[in-house]
């Protein structure tokens, strides 16, 4: 870890400690639940949710727009935005209304027969990131592993290259770092099916030479790659990068997934529209839905045609792509309202415009008490972290991670009110956030980082 000098490690434990005790004080609804819960593993209803600064997470009670309401009765500022699944809002109010009107009024959520939302949906994605062929899922793991089988299909070629350290959900193939030693497992992968390196090949972002040398090997079916690393900080492309990434891969006809399920933050029609790419695949899920399971993958007219008349391919039973339950009713209902009245292009401008304000105003701390950090920002979505530079790519922004300081300052927003996302630093801004809660959230921040300093705001 990036061991930032000014930083009195004694003081940041003390600190710590002492906001702990405070959250265990103010919460005791939530930590009468969580002891409570001995019948699920972990005591959480999913793994991850053990993650976070505190002794025992925060129970949601309610939560609309940008705020929520924990079982203690006491409101956030939400920035973390269930890591972006909920980037339209908590409960937007028109998709509520389209999930009432098809759920509770018209009936039926899941029937295994289309409604005319899907077409919609569709077009507006290929309005949006150009692939010209959608089809769906409920997470963008499934839409990815998918469009990873479909890839392997359609050019015969086995592996699938990734950024070290990027995350595409749950799909074993990614599941792959670069280390000095060569291309090895993930830290921790759970249960690999296969050795990684059999299915897959890696390259650091940013580095189009070791792209290069991959794909020569001639093995490569498909890159799959957000245009910039999102899920571990962010690193953005360097200029070149994106455009080389494409020249190369058609030079060794393979193919390009562009996963915008985070980048969507960029702006309407995520980075493939802010920095004009040209994929041959979109991934994209969490925030289309509006809060309810909605994904979708697109793909060119040719490479659909190109599966559709394979009659060695089973795509309409159990040859290993879809879903019983991807492209349901309710689904297709929730994403057609979010994506035509809620991720609209003004929502975004409104959400760009408070992420600069957020950026901004962090980048005057850091200067103010003279600390070496630094701020990234994607469209709406920004991100300090505790290093000098941004880091330029995946291994870099993993060793730059200092979860002491993480767990400080998510603790010390928690209890004043602010939520960043448990995973990293990340604020993401939703239409309904507002510059108040902007200003809130600076005010703490400098606190927390004055406090830490020993100086005082
Ligand atoms: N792709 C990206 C870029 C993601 O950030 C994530 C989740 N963080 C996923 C895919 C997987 O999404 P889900 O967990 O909903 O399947």
């Amino acid at each position: 870890a990036a061991v930032v000098p000014t930083i009195d490690r004694a003081r940041l434990a003390e600190l710590t400690a002492r906001e702990q005790e405070r959250f265990v004080e103010t919460h005791p609804r939530s930590r009468a639940a969580y002891e409570e819960a001995t019948h699920l593993f972990g005591k959480v209803p999913m793994t991850w949710m053990m993650k976070h600064a505190m002794r025992f997470p925060i129970y949601l009670a309610g939560a609309r727009g940008a705020t929520i309401t924990d079982l203690d009765g006491h409101t956030y500022a939400d920035f973390a935005l269930g890591d972006t699944a909920a980037m339209a809002g908590h409960s937007p109010g028109a998709t509520v209304a389209a999930v009432q009107a098809r759920f509770a009024d018209l009936g039926g959520a899941t029937a295994m027969l289309p409604t005319e939302d899907s077409q919609w949906v569709a077009a507006e994605l290929t309005r949006r990131f150009r692939a010209e062929r959608w089809s769906f899922a409920l997470t963008a793991t499934d839409a990815n592993r998918w469009a990873i089988r479909l890839a392997r299909a359609v050019t015969g070629r086995p592996k699938i290259l990734f950024n070290s350290y990027c995350y595409h959900g749950t799909v074993d193939e990614s599941l792959i770092v670069a280390t000095p030693d060569g291309p090895a497992d993930r830290p921790g992968n759970v249960g690999a099916p296969v050795d990684v390196t059999q299915t897959s090949r890696v390259a650091e972002f940013n580095d189009l030479d070791a792209l290069a040398k991959e794909l020569a090997n001639g093995d490569v079916a498909l890159v799959v790659m957000e245009p910039a690393l999102t899920n571990i900080g962010i690193v953005l492309p360097e200029p070149g990068y994106l455009e080389g990434v494409r020249e190369l891969t058609r030079q060794h006809e393979v193919l390009l997934l562009i996963d915008e399920t985070h980048t969507i933050s960029a702006g309407p029609a995520g980075a493939i529209g802010f920095y004009d790419l040209d994929p041959d695949i979109v991934v994209i899920g969490k925030s289309i839905g509006g809060g309810i399971p909605a994904a979708a993958y697109g793909v060119r007219a040719e490479f659909a045609g190109a599966i559709l008349s394979r009659t060695d391919l089973d795509i309409i039973d159990m040859g290993g792509v879809g879903g019983t339950m991807a492209g349901n009713a309710l689904s297709a209902a929730a994403a057609r309202a979010t994506l035509e009245r809620v991720l609209t292009d003004e929502a975004f401008a409104h959400m760009i415009g408070l992420a600069d304000v957020f950026a901004a105003g962090v980048r005057e701390i850091f200067a103010r008490h003279d600390l070496p950090w630094s701020v990234s920002q994607l469209g709406a979505r920004t991100e300090y972290r505790f290093s000098t530079t941004p880091p330029r790519n995946g291994t870099e922004a993993a060793a730059a991670h200092d979860q002491e300081l993480d767990d400080y300052f998510h603790l010390y927003l928690a209890n004043r009110g602010i939520l960043l996302t448990p995973f990293h630093n990340m604020a993401l801004m939703c239409p309904q956030t507002t510059r108040a809660q902007v200003e809130e959230h600076l005010t703490h921040f400098d606190a927390a980082v004055a406090e830490l300093l020993g100086s005082r705001p």
